[in-house]
């Protein structure tokens, strides 16, 4: 074990205490562990402030000078203490709310301070509360001090003294001792090829950096280290994949396809439509296993290409099934494929958690004889018992509602694995899908059917309810139907549901002559099925409903989507509601109500909500306001290893550049065995295990 490895305990300043906080609260336990937790800030202390140059909005300034003198102002809880501090010319006011008495016993007047921290207006007078104050004849120069660093703590650890100062002290003293026993993680050919600094370097420049350039060339090294590890697993497990299973070959557009396509297809496909069909056609035809990702805005179309998609199936002997995240969902998916196939010949079935144990035997057996075709349903599909006589194809509808593992269970149902088409409308930003789906390929569809509208979105406050209701009696008069929905967040459930029940109570009261549906979560899915189906046939014309109807729902006729508390909903969450209107050739609306009172970031996500449709903008935003790792359940699950530096939404560029140089490697080297690389493959061994360790502590 080299010194790089060993246990923080044992190096100065740290002792079995600290250790065991440090590992406890910030999972650190090495030296490597500690060199890379890096400061989440800097603070500039390369120059000294006048109190005269003092401004609104400044960042954190050292100012030099003296206290003249300590005044205690106010009583009991309300008491602060302020010291007048000078830079010779001028004066402002240092204050403190806590540690008065230390405060006074620690600082002393006619002394020569330097003075840190963030200047505030208060009263009209800027001071600085609770400053940071140090001896000015014992700090380094400022040439010396370059950029401070700031590290993350926790409050347990400041309590133990354990703030953010010494934190950089420790970290300070390793990397002096380390500075030669630093083992470089990445091969001198891919640090000439794109002049990165070398490791240790890096790490000195990341927490010390005597400028913003080197801690820019430091940032740059560690994040391209980053990105790069996170490639390399994902390619390389790819290029394992790909060689070891072949995929099924569909040799011929058959007879299906074709009489679809010719006889039953009640519209033209979308260039977009054509375009992905055209591209699963060539991965089902070419041996290798196809994962491809099919991304396309709500009300794009990608049934009816999982429809093509499971015809070639067909065509070729094979059975394919449809995995939706709801029994809402897939229960539309059978009606409307069953419609859509009219009398074309093929069985399909719908198989789900409700599905009675009689019919439920039927479809096993079927399926395991071949007379079934196409089968769809829910996490049903995913049951041990549910097995095919040869499952050639699997569709995954709104894929980011299912968790990695159930994905996983799916690829394993065959000896050989069958091709896998997953979908979703939440669109993903390139550069997460690239991280996160490295090994899967990607379809887009950005056109929607012709003949559609932008959908009008609009914010309105409580105070404009009457008029939403006059809109709503106006769009329904017009022969349109309506969706209100609430908000449903697990832990207040019952709360929730009062407020829903309540929504469907005032809007029956207040349109006594419309009929009005009503659909949760915790009704009992036959009862479900029948409301939406009401809904559906037309029979009511207001939906009231949780987010049960999210996704996938495809009611043409309704072109109004009303979400109340839309404060309480994020912009993916948002986008996929809107998108159960604008389906039909009718203009739609979306009406977001709030309350008044937004934070920026909701004011954010409304706004962004009225000013596009566009689903990968929403996205991107949405990223950007959330970081990647909320994005949603499966992300954070879906990256190999954790990030500590770059950042999804705005290391794109570097991403692509490190996931090029990963190919380019194993291609070369697919075991990555060369001398130049071994490198490599020790420090994916090494990570992969140090990641397994923590899933299995926390
Ligand atoms: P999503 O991509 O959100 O799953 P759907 O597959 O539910 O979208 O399709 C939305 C609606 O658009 C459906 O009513 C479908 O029949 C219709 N549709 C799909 N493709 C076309 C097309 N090429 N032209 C016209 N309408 C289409
Ligand atoms: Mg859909």
């Amino acid at each position: 074990m080299d010194f790089f490895t060993q246990d923080i305990q044992f190096f100065p300043g740290v002792g079995p205490k600290r250790a065991e906080l440090l590992k406890k609260e910030l999972n650190i336990r090495t030296a490597e562990d500690l060199l890379r937790h890096y400061p989440y800030k800097y603070v500039d202390r390369s120059r000294f402030y006048m109190i005269s140059e003092i401004s609104e909005n400044m960042p954190f300034i050292q100012l030099k000078g003296k206290i003249l003198r300590f005044e205690k102002v106010g009583e009991g809880r309300s008491q602060r203490l302020i010291a007048i501090f000078t830079d010779g010319r001028q004066s402002i006011e240092l204050v403190w709310f806590k540690g008065l008495k230390f405060v006074t016993e620690r600082y002393k007047t006619n002394i020569e301070y330097v003075v840190f921290g963030k200047p505030t207006l208060f009263n009209g007078k800027y001071n600085i509360v609770h400053p940071d104050i140090e001896i000015l004849s014992q700090l380094p120069t400022v040439e010396q001090m370059g950029l401070q660093p700031f590290y993350n703590t926790s409050e347990k650890m400041k309590t133990h003294f354990l703030n953010s100062k010494a934190i950089q002290k420790i970290i300070y003293s390793l990397l002096f001792e380390l500075q030669k026993g630093i083992p470089e993680t990445l091969p001198a050919y891919v640090l000439n090829r794109y002049g990165l600094l070398h490791l240790t370097d890096a790490l000195i420049n990341i927490h010390f950096p005597k400028n913003s350039h080197l801690l820019n060339r430091a940032r740059q090294r560690l994040k391209f280290e980053e990105l790069f590890y996170i490639q390399l697993d994902i390619v390389k497990q790819t290029a394992w994949r790909n060689q070891r299973f072949k995929g099924f070959v569909f040799k011929h557009v058959g007879n299906y396809f074709n009489t679809f396509y010719r006889d039953y297809l009640p519209f033209e496909l979308t260039n977009a439509q054509k375009k992905v069909i055209r591209e699963i056609r060539a991965d089902v035809a070419s041996g290798k296993q196809m994962n491809r990702l099919l991304q396309g805005d709500v009300g794009s179309g990608k049934t009816l290409v999982a429809l093509f998609a499971m015809l070639m199936a067909v065509d070729n002997g094979f059975q394919a099934c449809m995995m939706a995240p709801t029994e809402i969902l897939a229960a539309q998916h059978f009606e409307s494929l069953k419609e859509l196939l009219g009398n074309i010949g093929l069985r399909i079935a719908l198989l789900t958690g409700s599905t009675r144990p009689k019919e439920r035997a039927e479809i096993h057996e079927k399926l395991l004889n071949g007379e079934l075709n196409i089968l769809l349903g829910t996490h049903a599909l995913i049951e041990e018992t549910v097995q095919f006589k040869n499952l050639g194809l699997v569709v995954i509808d709104e894929q980011h509602r299912f968790g990695v593992a159930q994905r996983a269970r799916l690829w394993s149902k065959n000896v050989q694995p069958p091709h896998i088409l997953v979908m979703t409308a939440t669109p993903i930003p390139r550069t997460l899908a690239m991280t996160i789906y490295g090994d899967l390929t990607v379809s887009v569809i950005d056109e929607l059917p012709p003949g559609r509208k932008p959908i009008q979105t609009f914010h309105f406050y409580d105070n404009k309810r009457q008029a939403l209701y006059k809109f709503m009696v106006k769009q329904i008069e017009l022969g349109r139907q309506i969706y209100v929905v609430y908000p449903l967040i697990q832990e207040s459930e019952t709360m929730d549901l009062k407020n829903l029940e309540e929504g469907y109570e005032h809007l029956s009261e207040i349109f006594p002559q419309y009929k009005i549906s009503m659909v949760h979560g915790k009704m009992k899915s036959a009862e479900k099925e029948a409301e939406m189906q009401k809904f559906v046939t037309g029979k009511t014309q207001i939906m009231v409903a949780t987010t049960v109807i999210e996704v996938g729902v495809n009611v043409p006729n309704a072109s109004v989507m009303i979400i109340e508390n839309a404060e309480r909903f994020g912009l993916a969450q948002l986008h996929q509601l809107r998108g159960r209107v604008g389906r039909g050739a009718d203009q739609s609306y979306c009406i977001l109500l709030t309350g008044y009172k937004l934070s920026n970031l909701t004011r954010k996500r409304i706004e962004t909500m009225v000013n596009t449709n566009d689903g990968f903008q929403i996205a991107e935003t949405d990223l950007q306001l959330r970081g990647p790792g909320d994005l949603d359940g499966t992300q954070q699950s879906g990256l190999p290893f954790e990030l500590k530096i770059a950042n999804l939404a705005q290391d794109g560029k570097m991403l692509e550049i490190a996931r090029k140089t990963a190919i380019d490697i194993i291609e070369d080297d697919p075991q990555l065995q060369k001398n130049e690389n071994i490198i490599l493959s020790e420090q994916l061994k090494k990570m992969k295990t140090s990641s397994l360790n923590w899933s299995v502590i926390s």
